[in-house]
């Protein structure tokens, strides 16, 4: 926290908006109070932040806020009319007992690159000091602040090991950033998942999205009725792609609405109808969200 107060003091800060991930709900309050008692007014951003792609400055803005603090996310290179200090949020969770439960799983490749998201950085270096121990070659690649750290959109930090490597491991939670590797690769996929306490095979879930993959390019194929869902936050803005999507589909023959939303949901287009939605939002958006 003193580098975040030096950096408040040094913007001359009196209102902070403050933006944090659905994961941090239950800290946000404690956060917000700490910053009180030390002189500052905060504003909780109530509206789910899942990236950094996603700055409020125009809102912040609006409620007269003088500066904008991320929480657990990394600078994406979105362009603000506001300061916006990034404060990294790491949880130090031990994986040791994990991957030495389920290290069979792991044994016969030699060759591993290790990725992992923000929150995690601290486990997978712990990981990393284990499979060196086991004499294994470790691959870690650095594209955003941490090394071995990926977005769910900017994987680069592992996939540029593709063609080195007998497996990537991930070391964090969820199924977003390992299945986005999965997706962009040949090779076998595994996440040692903090929260299941397991290490999870990704091709068992790679071959049933591709499956479903294939149904809905089919439904796209079938369909006259279709809704390019966009947003207007900074780091997702594909308007310019958007429209460019639906004059080649609409030269196919199908009529084609531009779907803006803050955060989609399945309830924010009841009573349209359509015969698919296509998402040009955060990869991170399951079908389920949408459809
Ligand atoms: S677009 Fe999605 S995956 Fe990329 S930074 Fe934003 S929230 Fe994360």
């Amino acid at each position: 926290m003193k580098e975040l107060f030096d950096e408040l003091k040094k913007l001359k800060a009196k209102r902070i908006f403050i933006q944090y991930p659905e994961g941090l709900k239950t800290k946000i309050q404690e956060i917000s109070s700490d910053l009180e008692k030390n002189g500052y007014q905060t504003v909780l951003c109530c509206e789910p932040t899942f990236g950094a792609c996603d700055v409020r400055d125009f809102e912040a803005k609006r409620l007269k806020c003088d500066v904008v603090l991320h929480i657990a996310h990394t600078d994406f290179g979105v362009k603000s009319e506001l300061p916006v200090i990034y404060l990294d949020y790491i949880f130090d969770v031990d994986p040791i007992p994990i991957i030495e439960k389920e290290y069979e799983k792991l044994s016969s490749y030699k060759n591993i690159c290790v990725f992992t998201s923000l929150q995690y950085v601290e486990s997978m270096k712990k990981v990393v000091d284990y499979l060196k121990k086991r004499s294994k070659q470790v691959f870690i690649g650095k594209t955003q602040k941490y090394d071995g750290q990926v977005l769910g959109c900017r994987i680069d930090a592992a996939l540029k090991f593709a063609g080195k490597v007998d497996c990537f491991l991930y070391v964090g939670t969820g199924r977003f950033h390992p299945m986005g590797v999965c997706l962009a690769t040949e090779k076998p996929v595994y996440s040692l998942d903090l929260e299941k306490q397991k290490i999870i095979d990704f091709q068992k879930e790679k071959m049933i999205y591709l499956k479903k993959k294939a149904w809905r390019d089919q439904e796209l194929k079938d369909a006259n009725v279709v809704g390019i869902a966009v947003s207007w936050k900074q780091g997702q803005n594909r308007i310019d792609e958007a429209f460019s999507l639906k004059e080649k589909l609409e030269k196919q023959g199908k009529k084609v609405y531009i779907l803006a939303f803050d955060t989609a949901s399945k309830s924010k287009t009841l009573g349209m109808k359509f015969d698919i939605l296509i998402n040009m939002l955060c990869p991170r958006m399951d079908d389920e969200d949408l459809l």
